[in-house]
């Protein structure tokens, strides 16, 4: 953790003894994960993030002692890191995922612990032999007690069959998402696939989004993308579309190296580029903008968005592009439910803004957005 986080994150770990030590017996689905904002918002633990009140999207992980199967090189939870560390202290997405019995979680849901902040549940799954059947238990549970609050699942593809989607939108699923992360088959191969021992493969990602496509139909599905593993803008960009040709939505994240990762020795994704995807990705998911409109350079560099000054003006001044991507909530259908304060950065050097753009905040990323290379913190708190 580093110590901007420190500085603006309450120290969790002095709470663990109530919550958050695992033992063998803190499986799914008696047991789930959730994220730091959604304990925060729940009240099972402490603590303020910063400029972020809460969160709208109550953001579960299927939880096994034994932990994911896979070894994506990117990730916090893989199977390579057992022996360093003890399972529950690996990091999902860069922040602590405390693990809370599931009957704890609804009962507070269903009290309104969360003052009505929840607009969405999600469910991700990760990669072992419980996992399918696990959140379909845990997915069931909740449309019998909390049906008003609609439900996610982050998928595991590699181990579901097209019948398991069929059930799942059945049984009362809003949106499918898949987390194909690598922008192509060449960066899918070198941090989840056979190279690094991990057991996925493109195709069956690409064969999961398109039963998606069919079954829970446009605007229902979705994937995750990460910007930064070694792709051009263009090409994580030729994806977008495809996705949006599919009727579906992209839910990007800028790379972060996480610690103990495989890839924990690789740089962020460099401020301007990161900042030209997240614009495009706005563009071509909500503005109707083409792949094909847009303008690159030799090396895959977006030179033109293709809109009018004053429209992209517009567009960049709301902010909306440069919030974290996800799931909507209820009320606009371009802002995500799920914030995931400080999931892809940290406060100081914000990427995706968990929290509504201020005038300083559009002012920074104007500034990044012409290749300066400056952060958030100072430059970006309103006063
Ligand atoms: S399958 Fe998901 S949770 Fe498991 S190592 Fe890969 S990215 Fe991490």
């Amino acid at each position: 953790m580093s110590a901007n986080r420190e500085s603006v994150v309450a120290p969790l770990n002095f709470y663990r003894p109530n919550y958050h030590v695992k033992t063998p017996e803190m499986r799914s689905p008696e047991y789930v994960q959730l994220s730091t904002a959604a304990a925060i918002t729940l009240g099972l633990v402490p603590g303020t993030m910063h400029r972020t009140a809460c969160t709208h999207c109550l953001n579960l992980l299927v939880t096994y002692p034994e932990g994911c199967r896979a070894n994506c090189s990117y990730c916090g939870l893989a199977r390579h890191r057992e022996e360093a560390r003890d399972y529950a202290d690996r990091n999902f997405i860069r922040v602590d995922w405390p693990a809370v019995r599931y009957e704890e979680i609804i009962e507070r849901v269903r009290r309104d612990d969360d003052r009505g902040q929840f607009e969405r549940m999600c469910i991700s799954m990760i990669t072992h032999p419980n996992s399918d059947h696990d959140t379909l238990t845990l997915l069931r549970r909740w449309m019998a007690e909390v049906p008003r609050i609609p439900v996610s699942i982050l998928s595991n593809p590699t181990t579901m069959k097209r019948a398991d989607l069929e059930t799942l939108h059945a049984e009362g699923a809003d949106i499918f998402t898949v987390a194909l992360d690598a922008a192509t088959p060449e960066i899918f191969e070198r941090t989840r696939g056979k190279t690094v021992d991990s057991p996925h493969t493109w195709a069956k990602y690409w064969q999961a989004i398109e039963w998606a496509a069919e079954i829970f139909g446009p605007e229902k599905f979705g994937i995750h993308l990460i910007a930064g593993m070694g792709e051009t803008e263009r090409e994580i960009l030729e994806v977008v579309q495809r996705i949006r040709d599919l009727g579906g939505h992209n839910h990007m994240f800028a790379f972060f190296p996480e610690q103990g990762s495989m890839m924990e020795d690789w740089e962020p994704v460099p401020r301007d580029q990161w900042r030209r995807v997240q614009l495009a990705r706005f563009l071509i998911d909500y503005a109707g903008v083409r792949l094909e409109d847009m303008a690159f350079d030799a090396d895959g560099r977006v030179t033109g968005f293709g809109l009018e000054r004053a429209e992209l003006e517009a567009v960049i001044a709301s902010g909306k592009p440069f919030q974290t991507s996800g799931c909507p909530g209820k009320t606009d259908e371009e802002v995500s439910a799920c914030n995931r304060p400080y999931g892809d950065s940290s406060p100081s050097d914000i990427r995706s803004f968990p929290f509504a753009l201020g005038p300083k905040d559009v002012g920074v990323v104007r500034r990044q957005l012409a290749g300066e290379d400056v952060g958030t913190l100072h430059e970006s708190v309103e006063d």
